[in-house]
């Protein structure tokens, strides 16, 4: 693979796809900037020597051209950040856009708007490709986010550049961390799951069964857990069809000698609301309640283990924590991965409530790594060619 260090163009185009799939607020600004700041090391590493550099994301999943889903917000942060001006253009192929590019002046930097306007992108459309190709001499990859789709702004596009191809420093630091997963030989691993669905998450359980000693499942897909094992959940997040599938997990935990840990008891509430109505073992739920946060004794267990592990993986909250009475879990998970992380751990945060819960309790410095990427992470650590990052070697 070539990195930005090899990197020696002048007078050049260059293409970068990055991920600008960031919140953006009701009066469309950009809400959280992260992933703007994590490409901004790529854009200044090759925005001189004359270079023009172009840049192209994605952002949300628009259906055609949907006005609310336009890069043009984007701008401003974007300025603010690299204190230069931005030419934006509100499409992303075409002969206009090609002769824009060539009449500007050198070191002019221009951001294209949401290649998602066209379904061609996500079909990996290999014209679609060719069209975005015709716009740079070099082209560069730095979103990681995206790097298990194969979309033709990441993976078609790259038979339009032999050899001008590049991983950004981004794309880089997120290959070097994740991989830290697997080469650091640390005894006292644990994986904390938690979030909505084990659906969503199934396969990354099975993988970090084969990975880690110890997996904390927690949120809402623990209810699904307690449920198989005969407990009496209430009117908790279910996911009936996942039954089998949560006991087959535990089993075979078992056969790999991982301790899985379960909360041992729930906060609950008689709605889908910010009232605490009870904390209960969490296998005697009232059937009228649902169990929307970890209780005060799984926090401690989850403590524990949190405080004796070397190697940390978090992906997914504790509980419902955008309701304050029901964010604690959440919170002291974060706060005892920090502590552990200062011990000398080494912790990997991803996902984006993760991530939004890091940030909410000032934990973003005291993790190891927090990856951009939430889908692209598990694929990652499931052990899964993320066919983006192929496409580059
Ligand atoms: P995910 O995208 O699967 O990581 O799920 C994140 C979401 O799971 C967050 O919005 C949480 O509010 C939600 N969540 C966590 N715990 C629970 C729970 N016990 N019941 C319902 N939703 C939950």
């Amino acid at each position: 693979m070539n990195f930005l260090k090899n990197f020696n163009f002048k007078n050049k185009t260059i293409l970068i796809r990055v991920d600008f799939n960031v919140p953006l607020n009701n009066n469309k600004e950009v809400a959280d900037d992260s992933r703007i700041v994590a490409s901004i090391d790529t854009i200044k590493h090759v925005l001189n020597s004359n270079n023009k550099v172009v840049l192209m994301s994605h952002l949300g999943r628009p259906k055609g051209k949907d006005p609310k889903l336009s890069l043009f917000p984007i701008v401003k942060k974007l300025e603010s950040l690299l204190k230069k001006p931005v030419v934006f253009f509100d499409d992303c192929i075409g002969e206009k856009i090609e002769k824009s590019i060539n009449d500007s002046a050198p070191e002019t930097l221009f951001l294209l708007e949401n290649i998602r306007f066209y379904k061609e992108e996500t079909k990996n459309d290999i014209e679609f490709s060719k069209k975005l190709s015709n716009l740079a001499d070099v082209y560069i990859n730095d979103a990681f986010g995206t790097s298990h789709r194969k979309h033709a702004s990441n993976y078609g596009i790259i038979s339009f550049f032999k050899k001008e191809k590049y991983c950004g420093l981004l794309l880089e630091k997120e290959i070097k961390n994740l991989k830290l997963v697997f080469d650091l030989k640390a005894s006292h691993s644990l994986a904390i799951i938690g979030g909505a669905k084990i659906s969503s998450k199934i396969n990354v359980i099975y993988s970090l069964i084969n990975l880690v000693d110890k997996v904390i499942i927690g949120g809402g897909m623990a209810y699904t857990f307690i449920k198989a094992m005969g407990g009496s959940i209430g009117s908790s997040l279910i996911e009936e069809e996942q039954l089998e599938e949560a006991k087959k997990i535990i089993y075979k935990s078992k056969e790999n000698g991982v301790e899985l840990l379960l909360p041992v008891d729930s906060v609950n509430s008689k709605s889908f609301s910010n009232s605490v109505d009870s904390t209960t073992n969490i296998f005697k739920i009232p059937k009228n309640n649902m169990g929307l946060d970890i209780g005060p004794m799984s926090i401690e267990l989850f403590q524990k283990n949190i405080l004796e592990a070397k190697k940390i993986i978090w992906n997914g909250p504790m509980g419902v924590f955008e309701f304050s009475n029901f964010s604690n879990g959440t919170m002291l998970v974060g706060k005892a991965i920090a502590k552990s992380t200062e011990n000398g751990a080494y912790s990997l945060v991803g996902g984006g409530d993760s991530i939004a819960a890091i940030k909410k309790y000032n934990l973003n410095k005291k993790v190891s790594y927090i990856s951009t990427g939430g889908g692209a992470m598990l694929e990652f650590l499931e052990g899964k060619e993320l066919p983006a990052l192929s496409a580059l070697l």
